[in-house]
C-alpha cells in the first residue's frame, strides 16, 4: 500500500504541476465523465506545496469506485482499489482551479462508479505508424476522463508493427511501403519494400517499447489490448511469408490459407510472443471482412473442409477462429473479435466486438457472450466530425461529438444472459496521416466515449455534456493537445436542422422504379416529409439508387406549381454521383404528361469533395401530378436523393 500510495502521488504531482499557469474555470460541475454524486459544500481548499491528501481503503466499494471529500484542512478518498484512488484524482485534477497563483477546490464530497467496466480507445497504427510519444500522451489523455482500455491494432495490410521474432521479415519488409499515404500506396500497387529502402515509410514497436506502453498505461489503469489480425486483413503477412496463402505465392490474397498447418504454426508462434509481451487478458484476434473465395479454389482449404466436415467457407472461418480461441485460452487468456466471428459460429469464451450496428453483439448476448459495442454509426472517429468542407479529407460520413454522445450501449441488451462490458471508440486511419491528426480525430469525441462508459444514462445531459465539452476543450489546449475546437463548430446542413415546408410536403409519392434495399431512408415518404438530409448519406435521410430514380408526386388536387427540384450529392470515392440528368413533367390527370425541364449535370466527376447540386427548374404551370426522373450517371455508381421539393 506504501508503494501504491508513493505512485498515486507521483502520478498525481506530475498532472497537478503540469497544469498551467493559466486559470482555467474549473469546478466540480466541469467534470468529465460526469460523476454519480456530487454534494457540495462550503468554502475551498487550498494546496500548499505539499498537497494534503489521505488514502483510505475500504472493502466494501465496487472496483474501480471512490468517495472524494474535499474539505477546507485537506482532501481524503477511500476506494476499494489503487483504480478507484487513482479516479479520484482525476477528478480532483479537473476541478482544481489558480486564484491568485494559488490552487485551490471547492469543498464538496463526490460518490462516484462506473457503469461499464470497459471504456475503451481504439489505435490504428497499422495504417499509418504512430509515435511512442503519441500513444503514451493519448494514455495521459484517457487516464484523466476515467477511460481504461487501449486497443491496438497492429497489423493489417498496410502494414505490420510489432517485432516477432521468429518472424524477422514482418518487420524489415511487412512494415514499409513506398508510399506515405496510405491513400496512394492503396490505390497504387500496394506493394512493401525492405527496411532502409529509399523513401521506406512505416515502422514498428520493438519488444521493448511494447512493454514499456503497456507499463506506461498500467501505472495510469489503462490495460493495452493487441490485436493481430486473422484470417483476412493481412496481405503484408503473406507478401513476407507467401507460403502462409492458398496459392504460395506473393500479392495473390489477404487471407491466410486456412487448409494448411503452417498458418497455424505462424499464428500461433506470433500470440505466444505478443502475448510474453501484453499480459491483458483479452487478446484480439480481429476476424473481420475476410473475403472467402480464395478458400473455395483452395485444394488445402477443401481438404480441411472435408476432414473437419465444415459446410461452408464460413464454417471454415469459424474453424480457425476456435481452434485459435483454444490456443490463446491455454495460455490463460480469452480471444475478442470483431462481430464477423459470429459467422459460422462462435468460439465458446469468445468477446464480440459489435461495429456492423448492434445486430452482432445482441445476437451475442443472446448465445451468452461477452459484448463490447462499437457500432460505426455512433463509435467511428474516422468520419468527419463536422462539415466535410471545412474539415481534413476523411472516410467520409459525418459524426460530430454530440452524435457520439446521445449512444447508449445498453438500450437494446436488457434482460439478454452475456455481459455488456462497455463501449470503445475507433479511429481507423487510412486518411489520418499524422499524429496532430489523429489527437484532432480522438478530442474531444472520445469523451463522448468515456462518459458514456462511465456514467449512468440518468445522469447524462446533452447539454450539459456539450458546455463541459467545452472546458475540456480548452483544458486539453492549455496541456499541449490539438482537440478540434468546439467553438469553431459550424454543424449539421443548415437545412437538414431545420427541415423544409413546401407544396408537396406530405404528399403521396408513387415509385416508378422501385425503392432499393441499401439506403431505404424513410421509404416512400422521404422525397416528401420535408426532412432535408444532412452531410452523410448514410443518415438516412438520403433515399439511394443503383438505378434510375423515377417517382410521381400526387399534390392531391390541380393548383399552380412554379419550382420542381430536387438535390444530389457526390463523394466520388464511394462511387456516389450525380445524376446524368433529370426530367420534369406534369400532369393535370394523371395520364398526359407534359415534359416542362431537362436538367443537364455540369458537376465534373473528378471532383473528390463533397458536394451538393440541385436539379430544379422554375416554371409556371398547374399541375395536380408532378415526374421527377433523374437518370443515374454512366458512372455507375449510387444516386442520392433526399426530398423533392415543389412550390
Ligand atoms: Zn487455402
Amino acid at each position: 500500500m506504501h508503494e501504491n500510495m508513493k505512485r498515486f502521488l507521483w502520478i498525481f504531482a506530475a498532472m497537478f504541476f503540469a497544469m498551467t499557469s493559466e486559470a482555467l474555470a474549473q469546478d466540480v460541475d466541469m467534470v468529465i465523465p460526469v460523476p454519480e454524486q456530487v454534494i457540495p459544500g462550503e468554502g475551498v481548499y487550498r494546496f500548499e506545496e505539499s498537497p494534503q491528501i489521505t488514502f483510505r481503503h475500504s472493502k466494501k466499494m465496487a472496483p474501480e469506485s471512490y468517495r472524494l471529500e474535499v474539505r477546507k484542512d485537506g482532501v481524503r478518498i477511500t476506494s476499494a482499489d489503487d483504480a478507484g484512488a487513482f479516479y479520484a484524482q482525476q477528478t480532483l485534477a479537473q476541478m482544481i482551479s489558480e486564484d491568485n497563483g494559488v490552487k485551490e477546490v471547492q469543498c464538496c464530497v463526490v460518490n462516484d462508479c462506473p457503469r461499464f467496466s470497459y471504456r475503451g480507445l481504439h489505435f490504428d497504427v497499422s495504417r499509418h505508424f504512430r509515435s511512442l510519444d503519441f500513444l503514451k500522451k493519448q494514455i495521459d489523455a484517457m487516464a484523466l476522463y476515467k477511460m481504461n482500455r487501449m486497443h491496438i491494432h497492429l497489423t493489417d495490410a498496410a502494414g505490420w508493427r510489432m517485432e516477432i521474432e521468429a518472424y524477422p521479415k514482418l518487420t524489415s519488409f511487412a512494415a514499409w511501403r513506398p508510399q506515405q499515404k496510405w491513400k496512394d500506396w492503396w490505390y497504387g500497387d500496394r506493394k512493401y519494400v525492405e527496411e532502409g529502402a529509399e523513401g521506406a515509410y512505416g515502422g514498428y514497436y520493438t519488444k521493448d517499447q511494447m512493454r514499456e506502453l503497456v507499463e506506461y498505461a498500467r501505472q495510469r489503469h489503462i490495460e493495452v489490448i493487441p490485436e493481430i489480425e486473422m484470417p483476412g486483413h493481412s496481405e503484408e503477412v503473406l507478401a513476407a511469408y507467401p507460403e502462409l496463402s492458398c496459392k504460395g505465392t506473393a500479392y495473390s490474397q489477404g487471407e491466410f490459407c486456412v487448409g494448411s498447418e503452417e498458418t497455424f504454426r505462424f499464428l500461433e508462434t506470433v500470440l505466444e510472443e505478443v502475448m510474453e509481451v501484453f499480459p491483458s487478458e483479452m487478446i484480439h484476434i480481429g476476424g473481420d471482412e475476410a473475403n472467402k473465395a480464395h478458400w473455395k479454389e483452395c485444394p488445402k482449404c477443401q481438404q480441411r473442409m472435408q476432414d473437419e466436415g465444415l459446410a461452408d467457407v464460413d464454417e471454415l472461418q469459424s474453424y480457425l477462429i476456435k481452434r485459435i480461441a483454444r490456443f490463446v485460452e491455454s495460455k490463460g487468456r480469452r480471444i475478442v473479435g470483431w462481430d464477423e466471428i459470429l459467422d459460422g459460429g462462435l468460439a465458446q469464451g469468445a468477446t464480440v466486438m459489435s461495429w456492423r450496428g448492434e445486430e452482432g453483439g445482441i445476437e451475442a448476448m443472446r448465445m451468452g457472450h461477452d459484448v463490447i459495442m462499437t457500432p460505426g454509426r455512433y463509435c467511428y472517429l474516422d468520419h468527419t466530425q463536422d462539415a466535410p468542407f471545412k474539415e481534413p479529407e476523411s472516410i467520409g460520413g459525418y459524426l460530430p461529438m454530440d452524435s457520439v454522445y446521445v449512444y447508449d450501449p445498453a438500450s437494446k441488451t436488457m434482460d439478454l444472459p452475456g455481459r455488456l462490458l462497455g463501449i470503445q471508440g475507433n479511429l481507423w486511419s487510412e486518411y489520418v496521416v499524422t499524429d496532430s491528426h489523429a489527437e484532432y480525430m480522438y478530442w474531444p469525441r472520445a469523451l463522448a466515449i468515456a462518459e458514456t462508459g462511465w456514467s449512468q444514462p440518468e445522469r447524462k445531459d446533452p447539454a450539459d455534456f456539450s458546455r463541459r465539452a467545452s472546458g475540456a476543450v480548452a483544458r486539453l489546449k492549455s496541456m499541449g493537445y490539438e482537440p478540434f475546437d468546439l467553438a469553431e463548430e459550424y454543424g449539421e446542413r443548415k437545412l437538414a436542422q431545420t427541415g423544409l415546408d413546401h407544396k408537396a410536403k406530405g404528399c403521396k409519392v408513387l415509385y416508378n422504379k422501385p425503392i432499393q434495399k441499401w439506403y431505404p431512408a424513410a421509404g416512400e415518404t422521404t422525397f416528401t416529409d420535408g426532412i432535408i438530409g444532412g452531410w452523410t448519406y448514410s443518415d438516412q435521410r438520403w433515399q439511394g439508387f443503383l438505378s434510375d430514380i423515377d417517382v410521381t408526386i400526387d399534390l392531391g388536387s390541380v393548383q399552380t406549381v412554379s419550382y420542381v427540384g430536387g438535390t444530389f450529392m457526390q463523394l466520388k470515392e464511394p462511387g456516389v454521383f450525380m445524376p446524368q440528368k433529370v426530367d420534369i413533367y406534369v400532369s393535370e390527370d394523371g395520364e398526359s404528361f407534359e415534359h416542362v425541364a431537362e436538367v443537364w449535370n455540369d458537376v465534373s466527376v473528378n471532383i473528390p469533395d463533397l458536394l451538393f447540386r440541385s436539379f430544379d427548374t422554375i416554371c409556371d404551370v398547374r399541375a395536380r401530378y408532378v415526374r421527377y426522373h433523374a437518370k443515374r450517371s454512366t458512372m455507375r455508381g449510387f444516386l442520392f436523393l433526399d426530398e423533392i421539393v415543389v412550390n
